[in-house]
């Protein structure tokens, strides 16, 4: 998966129905070259956001799944020290 076209002198490019992940991503197309059949996301036609702007969106949906995934893990925790407590007598 690149983000920007491919080298292809004379690209075709397909379009594809973007991935959940690509959602998150405004104003972007997912791109095929029929040459290179190499995967593109690309800026959608008449959009304003740069390159950068789509790295820093990129990075706030990573940084989202990775507290997610933190936070279920945390809660996983807890339910277990509380099972633990528990079986431990607590509640007897
Ligand atoms: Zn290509």
């Amino acid at each position: 998966m690149k983000f920007k076209p491919c080298d292809c002198e004379t690209p075709r490019y397909q379009r594809l129905a973007r991935k959940w992940w690509m959602r998150a991503l405004p104003g972007t197309v997912c791109y095929r070259c029929a040459k290179c059949r190499a995967h593109m996301l690309l800026r959608a036609e008449g959009t304003r956001s740069s390159a950068s702007q789509v790295t820093l969106v990129v990075v706030g949906v990573l940084l989202t799944g990775v507290l997610v995934a933190y936070g279920v893990d945390y809660y996983d925790q807890l339910q277990e020290q509380r099972w633990q407590r528990w079986i431990d007598g607590d509640n007897w």
